[in-house]
């Protein structure tokens, strides 16, 4: 799987849109999903994805997709940063196997980042439930006042 193939209906995110895989939602509209990274790199680090583009990469996605992506990416950006008050925040975006690409559904990385952290792209560790539930509930508070 790399730049080049067929969207694959069955990737884990597309389960996710699809509601037939759980998630630690932060935030939905029409177009897109935000949810909490399982292996972060970092605490609140958070995935924003598109919900009706079957794209796997930046080079597939339309247009309109790709701006409520990134609409969406920075709303949550504005609300981790009040949150969780990080020295900095690293947006990224992968594309193909060897830029880093693990999962085949477009998606962008918001990953709160502080003084002296080394700046991995992977992390092995997965997250604790009780934790991410709790981060879950801060976000969601926190975007829901920035939205009112
Ligand atoms: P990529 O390397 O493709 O840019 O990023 C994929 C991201 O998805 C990784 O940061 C990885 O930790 C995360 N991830 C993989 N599987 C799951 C999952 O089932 N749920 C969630 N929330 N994140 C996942």
């Amino acid at each position: 799987m790399s730049l080049q193939g067929d969207y694959d209906s069955q990737n884990i995110f597309a389960k996710i849109i699809r509601g037939e895989a759980p998630c630690y939602k932060v935030y939905e509209d029409d177009d897109v999903l935000a949810f909490l990274d399982l292996f972060p790199q970092s605490y609140g680090h958070t995935l924003v994805i598109p919900k009706k583009a079957a794209a796997r990469n930046l080079l597939e996605i339309d247009a309109d997709s790709l701006c409520q992506m990134t609409l969406a990416v920075q709303k949550v950006t504005r609300a981790l940063v009040e949150e969780l008050q990080p020295a900095g925040v690293q947006v990224a975006q992968f594309n193909g196997a060897p830029a880093g690409q693990t999962v085949f559904h477009i998606h962008m990385h918001i990953i709160p980042r502080h003084e002296g952290e080394s700046l991995g792209i992977h992390a092995s560790q997965k997250a604790d439930p009780v934790e991410l539930e709790r981060l879950q509930a801060r976000l969601v508070r926190r975007l829901n006042s920035l939205t009112a």
